[in-house]
């Protein structure tokens, strides 16, 4: 339910709404627009007795929302999110490209990347201390070591991070370093971790799971936001087919419905989505076209001696070149590249 207070409420009359919300057990969320303010409700179990609200002073409309998520839906809130780090603002009208390597290797290397990044104005790099990889036999990243690396050249280079958490154990540790916490493919549907970073003070990229429905990826956001951490990001990935040209198959086709259901951000990462450095291009552009938020892209200053995904990974020179072919699409299609 939304409560869509009168664009002449005063401010004491939201706190009676809210007080009213948390005295029937429920949970409030303001959301301040710019001309009147809506309060969602979450946490019933059953229709919600609309009177005890209606009647209270400043309340114009309570509003049913229909789908079973809530806080992640357009219809519980119209206007587009838009997710501010340093350096960053994630949302409709720019294209933001995050990128970097898979894994975090040694300092030399994330250094060397950041720098390159940052040459180009690419204010966030994307690498893992934690890895999700299939084989127990495969690197697992550097961990902790992992992350003190993430901060120092954050510090040095004033790069933003984005790192993976793959369970709560690590989730301060992760907080801490990370400007943006990622949660993977693997873990879109654990829900204890989906909850600790709803307590989170940091943005969340949530990767769609890889035979997620959109339906069951917005509860995953769901999950995230009504722990109180409204700053989500999604992120298409490519899901299982049986197609096997392409490691997933990187499904575009989410982005309009993603932008017509929710207000979040939606990002696509076309290196796991395809598999091969040289179909990442192309669907690069083609997400750009899709009407996407930004990429998330991995980049390698030597890919083939990478520790992970390094088919994957695009060299400097081609992250270059992608970056071009960007900026000139962006152009007639009224974004911009940041
Ligand atoms: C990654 O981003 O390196 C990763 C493991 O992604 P995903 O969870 O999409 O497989
Ligand atoms: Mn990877």
């Amino acid at each position: 339910m939304l409560v869509v207070m009168s664009s002449q409420a005063t401010k004491e009359q939201i706190d009676q709404v809210i007080l009213a919300i948390q005295r029937m057990k429920l949970h409030p969320h303001p959301m301040p627009g710019p001309t009147r303010t809506a309060i969602g409700i979450t946490g019933n179990n059953s229709a919600i007795d609309a009177r005890s609200l209606e009647v209270l002073p400043g309340v114009e409309d309570l509003v049913r929302v229909t789908k079973p998520y809530k806080l992640a839906s357009r219809e519980m809130h119209a206007a587009d999110t838009f997710v501010r780090v340093p350096h960053a603002t994630i949302g409709p009208g720019t294209f933001t490209v995050i990128a970097g390597p898979c894994s975090v290797e040694n300092e030399e290397m994330i250094l060397r990347t950041a720098e390159f990044l940052r040459s180009h104005s690419v204010n966030l790099l994307r690498a893992g201390a934690f890895k999700p990889r299939s084989s127990p036999y495969a690197f697992q990243g550097l961990g902790e070591e992992g992350l003190d690396i993430l901060a120092k050249v954050r510090k040095q280079t004033g790069i933003g991070i984005v790192t993976e958490l793959m369970d709560t154990e690590n989730a301060n540790a992760v907080e801490e370093v990370a400007d943006i916490i990622q949660i993977g493919t693997r873990n879109m549907q654990n829900f204890s971790l989906l909850k600790r970073v709803g307590l989170a003070r940091k943005p969340v990229l949530l990767k769609r799971g890889m035979a997620a429905t959109l339906e069951e990826w917005l509860m995953a956001a769901e999950y995230v936001m009504a722990g109180g951490n409204y700053d989500v990001i999604l992120c298409e990935r490519g899901v299982r087919t049986f197609s096997d040209h392409s490691r997933n198959t990187l499904d575009l086709s989410v982005v309009p419905p993603v932008k017509a259901l929710s207000h979040l951000p939606i990002l696509v990462d076309p290196s796991h989505g395809t598999g091969k450095r040289d179909y990442v291009p192309p669907m690069a552009l083609a997400a750009l076209a899709a009407g996407a938020d930004g990429l998330l892209l991995e980049v390698h200053p030597e890919p083939e001696r990478a520790l992970s995904d390094g088919a994957q990974s695009l060299d400097f020179a081609n992250f270059e070149r992608l970056l071009t072919s960007l900026r000139k699409l962006a152009e007639p299609l009224g974004r911009t590249i940041s």
